[in-house]
């Protein structure tokens, strides 16, 4: 350990001071990572190069080298076992120390040390390799508009939970997660400011501790804001509008390097175009969100709710809570798990009974798949707590969901509900032996153009699947089939096979959306694969 020390005292040391010096320090920290876990093999090499320096050095294997080069970030490739390998880590002295800090503290690894681990960069799953290794982290606005100004075409890189490619690039990628600060919190206009590095798990109990709160949250809380905001994102509740409805201002790098800035208030129109932006309009930097008086939640979850029950009162389930979903795996004529999330707030708390509409209140924590261990699952069987730690069905600090998977997801209009999951219950035999588990929820309609729930209250039908894209990829159209009397739309973040012209007829404000993407971004250094095809492609 002593040299891990070591290597924090040199990198919080200013740099200059170690200007051109090389340390030889042994491979501590690598071997750190294999204590906890990650299957890492000790020794390496380490080398950096300074953005605008074309020279790399490169050291043995046999020691760690840290040679600091000047302030800033800097773009590191890592070799592992003496050689070459094809993965790029984006270290600054924040990101290094915290990095350190997760090797000696967390009860997991850092999403970097995950990286780090493995031989390709790819998306959280690891069922999408991105296209390039090349990763530059940023931890300034200089070096974001320098960076910006450089590229000819380039995709920021959120925490990397799309299932599809939506965040690849061929080119090179750049990150913000260094850049995870709040800025500032307006307790007056009741809104937050932060750095688009950040996640939900980071903001949320800071907003708490100030006494404020977020409307909602999705399942899980390990993913930044701006890529959740981008992709429109979010969790349950038939008043409440996805994750990224709450946004109320943004800051935004364009193609040309200016920074922009776009309000609800001021910007009306544009604004609603702007922030379920897919990725396609610029670099956004700051977010700016609605917040409201912190409120506590309780969970409940009910096993085995008839089908029937739930075709003869859809709606009564569905405001039951201000949360609502239904876990089912297509089989037996019923919804394995009903998850009731309530604030405990007069008039608002849901009175819990033994039974809800044939279904049973459970006696024990239960994970979405029942089979699964409950650990990683927030705290359910009605025991108060805030609502971050409520309103996703995941914990921080452990692995979401099933971990090994892929998902997809489907938006149906509100009113075409039961029949829509009649129709794909209808599927259960082909559906079922590829699934891990489904799961059904509500959401209210925005205004946001991009959005799936645009001017249209929603259900979502989600597929958590097994990791076998051939048995998947030839189900995803049957599903589609099955859903395209009700115009279905994907999520934007996950698998799906409805062709361009499709989806093309399905948002009726795409050319205009075309049209500010091509404002702000004239010669497509934001596009990739995922958007020429199925944004640009008309
Ligand atoms: C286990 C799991 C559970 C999930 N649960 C839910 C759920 O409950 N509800 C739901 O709706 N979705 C859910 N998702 C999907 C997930 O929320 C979305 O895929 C979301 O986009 C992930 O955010 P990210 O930062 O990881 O995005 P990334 O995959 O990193 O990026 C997504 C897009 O955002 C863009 N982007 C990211 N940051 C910026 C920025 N600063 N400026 C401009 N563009 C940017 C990227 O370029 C890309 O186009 C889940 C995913 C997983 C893996």
């Amino acid at each position: 350990m002593s040299s891990i020390v070591e290597a924090i005292f040199a990198e919080i040391m200013p740099c200059g001071l170690y200007a051109n010096r090389r340390m030889e320090l042994q491979d501590g920290i690598f071997a750190g990572m294999a204590v906890l876990g990650e299957p890492f093999a000790g020794r390496c090499g380490y080398s950096h190069q300074l953005p605008g320096h074309n020279k790399r050095n490169r050291f043995s294997a046999q020691q760690l080298v840290y040679n600091c080069g000047g302030f800033g970030s800097f773009v590191e490739r890592i070799y592992a076992n003496d050689v070459d390998t094809d993965w790029t880590v984006s270290l600054n002295k924040r990101t290094f120390i915290k990095l350190i800090a997760a090797v000696t503290a967390s009860p997991i690894v850092s999403p970097l040390l995950s990286w780090a681990a493995k031989k390709k960069l790819t998306n959280w799953a690891g069922n999408l390799e991105y296209s390039t290794d090349s990763l530059y982290s940023a931890n300034s606005m200089e070096q974001i508009t320098g960076y910006v100004k450089n590229q000819k075409q380039f995709k920021v890189l959120g925490t990397r939970h799309c299932f599809n490619n939506i965040a690849d690039s061929t080119h090179s990628f750049l990150s913000l997660k260094s850049m995870d600060e709040v800025v500032v919190l307006d307790p007056e206009a009741r809104t937050v400011t932060l750095n688009a590095g950040m996640t939900y798990g980071q903001l949320c109990p800071y907003l708490h501790s100030k006494g404020f709160a977020l409307h909602n949250l999705a399942s899980l809380p390990h993913i930044s804001v701006a890529g959740a905001c981008s992709t429109a994102t979010h969790g349950s509740g038939e008043k409440n509008g996805n994750l990224a409805t709450a946004v109320s201002a943004l800051e935004m790098v364009t193609a040309g390097g200016e920074v922009i800035k776009l309000s609800r208030q001021k910007d009306g129109e544009i604004f609603q175009g702007a922030v379920v932006g897919l990725g396609s309009l610029g670099v956004i930097t700051k977010i700016t969100l609605d917040i409201q008086p912190t409120y506590m939640m309780r969970q409940y979850v009910y096993e085995n709710l008839p089908l029937s029950e739930l075709k003869a009162h859809f709606d009564a389930i569905e405001s039951s809570a201000y949360s609502v979903s239904l876990f089912t795996d297509w089989l037996n004529n019923r919804i394995r798990e009903v998850w009731l999330k309530s604030r405990v707030e007069e008039g608002q708390a849901f009175n819990a009974t033994p039974a809800f509409f044939g279904a049973k209140l459970a006696t024990r924590n239960l994970h979405p798949i029942s089979e699964l261990s409950a650990d990683n699952c927030t705290e359910q069987m009605g025991v108060p707590g805030p609502w971050y730690e409520r309103l996703p069905h995941f914990r921080m600090g452990f692995t979401p969901s099933a971990g090994k998977e892929l998902q997809s997801e489907y938006f149906v209009p509100r009113k075409h509900a039961v029949e829509a999951i009649l129709a794909i219950e209808r599927l259960r035999d082909q559906v079922s032996p590829h699934l891990l588990i489904t799961e059904i929820r509500a959401i209210a309609a925005d205004k946001l153009w991009m959005s799936p729930c645009y001017e249209q209250p929603s259900i979502t039908i989600h597929f958590t699947w097994k990791q076998d894209w051939p048995a998947v990829s030839k189900l995803l159209p049957v599903i589609e089939k099955e859903l395209a009397a009700f115009e279905a739309r994907p999520h934007w973040g996950k698998l799906f096979a409805i062709s361009p012209e499709q989806l093309k007829s399905r948002y009726n404000r795409l050319p205009d959306f075309i049209q500010l993407s091509k404002k702000y971004d004239p010669h497509g250094k934001f596009r990739n694969a995922f958007l020429e095809r199925n944004i640009f492609s008309s």
